[in-house]
C-alpha cells in the first residue's frame, strides 16, 4: 500500500461473518484504519446469530472470538439499529467515509414457480430459520405443525437444518439458544415425519459430509433412504480410487447414504427421509396445504457432462400439511448500486463492486460474502473471500482518499449526531447480550434472546 495521507475511514454494512472476517483483515493490515461496522438490528452477527442453527453453537463462536478481537483494537465502532438506504444513503455513507465494503449477504428467497407455492402452509425455509433463532422479522410466523408429514423440498444444508429442527426432541431444544416462541410451539408439534426431496440423485446432493454424518448419531431420529436405485448397486467407497480430498468427501457421503439405507427402521423414532429424484409439481389443498403432488425423476447427463433431472412422468401425492421451500436463498437491490439480477449480486471484480455499463469500477464500492458470491459455502468460506476483497481496497486507497472532500471528517460527526437517538453502540449491544445470557441462565440456557427491536433497545439502554 502506498503513503496514506491521513488514518483511513472505512464503513461496513452488515455485521454477519463476512464483514468481521474483513474489519479483522482491514485492521490488521492498515493499521491505522477506524472501521465503523452498520446493522439495521441492535444486534451485530448476520447469520452467524440468525442462520445457524441452535444445536450448532460452536458455530456461532466465530462472531464472539471476532467480536473480542477486532473491538479490543479500539479503531471498530458498531452502529446497530442503522438502516443504510433509510438512515443514511448510500451516497452519504461514502461521504463520510474512504471507502464502504457491503456484506449484506442475501436475505431473499428463490422461488420454486409452480402452483399453489403461496398457499397458506407453504414457506420458504428462511422464514422458519428466522422463526427458530428469533430474528425480530420472523418472530410473529406461524407454522402447521399439526400435522404429522412436513416436506422440505431441496437438497442443502438449509434443508437438512430445517428437517432436524422440526424433528429434535424438545429437551434436547430446550439447551438451546432456539427462541422461545419456537420452543413453545414445537413442544407441541405433531410432526413424526420429514420429507427432503432432492430432485436429482445421491452424488447430486448439495448437503455436506459433517451434517450427514450427524444425523446418523441422534438417536431420537432414523434416517430413512428412499428412491436411490442406484445407491446400493453401485461400487462402495473405498473401492474406488480417490483422487483429491472433494472426491473424498463425496465417496464418504455416498458411503454414510448406504450405510443408513441399510439401518432396520426402531421403533417409536421419528423419522427424516431422503427421498431423491423426486421433483415438486403442485401443492394442493382447500385454503391452505393439505398435499404436494410430486414427480419421479430419472438422471440425465447433458452435452456439458452435468447430470440432470429428466421427468418421468410417474407422479404421486404425497399428504402433508407444511411445506418448506429450501431451494438457496437470492440478493436483492440496493438503491444506487448496480446489481446483477441473474445471480442476485453486485456485479464485481475481485470484490471491487463494478458498473456493467461502463464495464468501470466504482469509486470506492466493494462487496464480501455471499452479496459477492452467491450463496454458497460455509462460515469459513468468508475468509478467504474478504482478504480478497480487503487487498483490492488497500491497493485503491491512497487514490480513493485523494479523492475524498475534506471535510469527510465533520460530515461523519453530523450523521452521527442525527442518528445518536436510535443507535445502539458497542456498550449497548454488551447490555443486550448480557441481559440475554441472564435471562438463559436462569432456565438454564446459553441465553434467551429478544425477539422485537424495541426489546432490544431497552436492554441497550441499561449500560
Ligand atoms: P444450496 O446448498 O445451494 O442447496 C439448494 C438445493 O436446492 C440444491 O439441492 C438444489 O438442487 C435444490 N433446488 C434448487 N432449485 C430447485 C427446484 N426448483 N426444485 C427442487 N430442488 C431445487 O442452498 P442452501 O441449502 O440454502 O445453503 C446455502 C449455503 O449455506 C450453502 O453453501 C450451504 O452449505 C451453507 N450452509 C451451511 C450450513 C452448515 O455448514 N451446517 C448450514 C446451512 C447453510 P440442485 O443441486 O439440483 O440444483
Amino acid at each position: 500500500m502506498n503513503a496514506l495521507s491521513r488514518p483511513p475511514h472505512i464503513a461496513i454494512v452488515g455485521t454477519g461473518p463476512a464483514a468481521f472476517y474483513a474489519a479483522a483483515d482491514l485492521l490488521q493490515r492498515a493499521p491505522t484504519a477506524h472501521v465503523n461496522l452498520f446493522d439495521r438490528l441492535p444486534t451485530p452477527g448476520g447469520l452467524a446469530r440468525y442462520g445457524v442453527s441452535p444445536d450448532h453453537a460452536g458455530r456461532r463462536r466465530v462472531i464472539a472470538t471476532y467480536e473480542s478481537l477486532v473491538m479490543s483494537t479500539g479503531r471498530l465502532h458498531f452502529h446497530g439499529g442503522v438502516d443504510i438506504g433509510t438512515d443514511i444513503s448510500h451516497d452519504e455513507l461514502l461521504a463520510c467515509h474512504d471507502a464502504v465494503i457491503y456484506a449484506c449477504g442475501c436475505a431473499g428467497d428463490q422461488s420454486l414457480g409452480i402452483p399453489g407455492e403461496d398457499l397458506p402452509g407453504s414457506h420458504p425455509a428462511s422464514q422458519f430459520v428466522g422463526w427458530y433463532n428469533g430474528h425480530p422479522d420472523h418472530a410473529q410466523h406461524r407454522f402447521n405443525l399439526n400435522t404429522e408429514r412436513a416436506v422440505v423440498v431441496g437438497n442443502g444444508n438449509v434443508a437438512l437444518d430445517v428437517a432436524r429442527m422440526l424433528l429434535l426432541a424438545p429437551e434436547r431444544l430446550a439447551r438451546t439458544d432456539m427462541a422461545e416462541h419456537a420452543l413453545a410451539a414445537l413442544r407441541h408439534s405433531q410432526v413424526q415425519e420429514v420429507v427432503v426431496l432432492g430432485r436429482r440423485g445421491p452424488a447430486e446432493c448439495a448437503f455436506t459430509t459433517p451434517e450427514l454424518l450427524e444425523l446418523g448419531h441422534l438417536d431420537e431420529i432414523d434416517v430413512v433412504i428412499d428412491n436411490a436405485p442406484d445407491l446400493l448397486s453401485s461400487p462402495p467407497a473405498g473401492s474406488v480410487p480417490v483422487s483429491d480430498a472433494r472426491d473424498y468427501a463425496q465417496h464418504l457421503k455416498l458411503q454414510l447414504l448406504r450405510e443408513y439405507a441399510q439401518r432396520a427402521p426402531r421403533s417409536g423414532k421419528k423419522r427424516l427421509v431422503l427421498r431423491f429424484q423426486t421433483s415438486p409439481l403442485a401443492l394442493e389443498g382447500e385454503g391452505h396445504v393439505q398435499a404436494l403432488r410430486v414427480g419421479r425423476n430419472r438422471l440425465v447427463t447433458d452435452a456439458t457432462g452435468k447430470v440432470q433431472a429428466q421427468a418421468t412422468g410417474d407422479e404421486e401425492v404425497l399428504e402433508t400439511g407444511l411445506v418448506l421451500r429450501s431451494v438457496g436463498y437470492r440478493g436483492s437491490a440496493l438503491p444506487g448500486l448496480p446489481f446483477d439480477p441473474a445471480k442476485g449480486t453486485l456485479p464485481n471484480q475481485r470484490g471491487r463492486v463494478m458498473n456493467p455499463a461502463q464495464g468501470q469500477a466504482v469509486p470506492g464500492v466493494y462487496v464480501v460474502g455471499w452479496q459477492k458470491r452467491g450463496p454458497s459455502g460455509v462460515i469459513g468460506s468468508n475468509k478467504c473471500c474478504a482478504q480478497e476483497t480487503v487487498t483490492e481496497l488497500l491497493q485503491d486507497l491512497p487514490s480513493l482518499q485523494a479523492a475524498q472532500p475534506i471535510e469527510q471528517t465533520t460530515l461523519w460527526q453530523q450523521v452521527l449526531t442525527r442518528l445518536r437517538p436510535g443507535r445502539v453502540d458497542y456498550r449497548g449491544w454488551k447490555a443486550i447480550d448480557r441481559a440475554e445470557q441472564a435471562l438463559g441462565l436462569a432456565q438454564g440456557r446459553p441465553r434467551v434472546k429478544f425477539t422485537s427491536v424495541d426489546a432490544m433497545r431497552r436492554a441497550a439502554a441499561e449500560t
